[in-house]
């Protein structure tokens, strides 16, 4: 398809070098880059390029890693449980399709930084392989309200107007109303799949911060004003949406800032326009915090914060901070409206209880988030 060549050359610019493997050349995503994409940028290879990097694969290796961009074959499982199916957390039944590996943005916080040692950024080309396994997914539980997000470990759309991958999942999706599709997104890249006819089943989502925490913390990634109007072009084509706000960043001015940002949305939307808004505190895995603070030093609210180790091994604020924040923000959106649906993601019990008065399961509008599911994958 022929898209505006702005997303293409923005997303270009960002890569010093993309190496496609060879066995991959013929993918539709590789015949696409060797179309836009100036060939002295590309490098055909057998196998992995040859990038050298150190035993402690250091900050300044996972910035690179951001810069290189590699088309190859996925050799394992693309689909699996979404992480926060652990004891100790209440989990909302998410699926992950992982179609590639690393991120063309950088906040502070990613959770990229805890476990990326590879020195380049991935695109798998066997997106036909992926769509297999979920097929045979889909025919072991065509009825079960499963949610599949392509955003755990790349941005479901910040790459997407050079990949396409959009229009062929939502082509996918299309005649399986049980099964939803969700894009998870920084970027507000929308256009590239607005004309895809689809069955109401694909959620487009948004990961929301006021803006000052984006100019502080989320490097790289469309503004909030950006991400609030792609959004609305998203909804305007008749394909669902939600927002995720999602770390709550503790700072001076959070409650004014976290303000803006609900009046903000109540004023551009009205509740019955997205199923939910889900709510999450900064979190991230102790031994991360050494490659955030080599990468981005102590000029950042996340880098600086107080935190305490918590549930699923990772570090968090203190709990009685994170119920304080989760109780104002959601107080803040049923002031406009008690129509707002807002869930925490990512949770304890104790804090589902103390910022909102219960469990999800025991609240009408958020048992159907929480069902259990007849299907089990590892
Ligand atoms: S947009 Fe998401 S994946 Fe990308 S750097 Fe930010 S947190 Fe990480």
């Amino acid at each position: 398809m022929n898209l505006p060549i702005d997303p293409i050359k923005n997303i270009t610019a960002k890569y010093e070098r993309i190496f496609i493997e060879e066995t991959s050349l013929p993918s539709p995503v590789a015949q696409r880059i060797l179309e836009l994409v100036p060939n002295d940028k590309i490098t055909v290879c057998q196998g992995k390029p040859d990038i050298p990097t150190s035993s402690e694969f250091t900050g300044e290796e996972y910035t690179r890693s951001k810069k290189l961009l590699f088309i190859t074959k996925h050799p394992g499982t693309f689909f699996k449980r979404c992480p926060g199916a652990k004891k100790g957390l209440a989990c909302c039944n998410y699926y992950v399709l992982n179609l590639g590996l690393q991120c063309d943005m950088d906040c502070s916080y990613c959770y990229l930084q805890s476990f990326i040692n590879t020195p380049y950024t991935i695109v798998y080309s066997n997106l036909d392989e992926a769509l297999n396994e979920l097929q045979e997914m889909y025919d072991s539980a065509p009825n079960s309200p499963v949610r599949v997000g392509t955003g755990e470990v790349i941005d479901s759309l910040s790459l997407d107007p050079l990949s396409l991958y959009s229009r062929t999942l939502i082509e996918f999706f299309r005649g399986k109303p049980s099964w939803r599709l969700e894009f998870k997104t920084k970027s507000a890249y929308v256009e590239q799949f607005l004309d895809c006819s689809h069955d109401g089943n694909v959620i487009v989502s948004w990961s929301i911060n006021p803006q000052h925490i984006v100019e502080t913390e989320e490097h790289k990634t469309a503004n909030l004003d950006e991400r609030l109007r792609a959004a609305r072009r998203a909804l305007d084509k008749g394909f669902a949406i939600a927002f995720h706000i999602d770390p709550v960043i503790w700072h001076e001015e959070w409650q004014k800032n976290y303000s803006e940002l609900i009046e903000k949305i109540t004023t551009q939307f009205v509740p019955h326009e997205m199923p939910y808004i889900s709510l999450g505190s900064l979190r991230f895995k102790s031994e991360q915090r050494e490659m955030m603070r080599e990468r981005f030093g102590m000029n950042s609210y996340v880098t600086r914060a107080e935190m305490f180790p918590g549930a699923a091994g990772k570090m968090r604020y203190d709990q009685t901070l994170r119920e304080e924040m989760f109780a104002y923000i959601i107080g803040k959106f049923k002031e406009k409206s008690p129509q707002w649906k807002v869930f925490l993601c990512m949770e304890t019990p104790e804090t589902w209880i103390n910022a909102t008065g219960d469990l999800p399961m025991k609240k009408d509008d958020m048992r159907s988030l929480f069902r259990p599911l007849q299907v089990e994958r590892t």
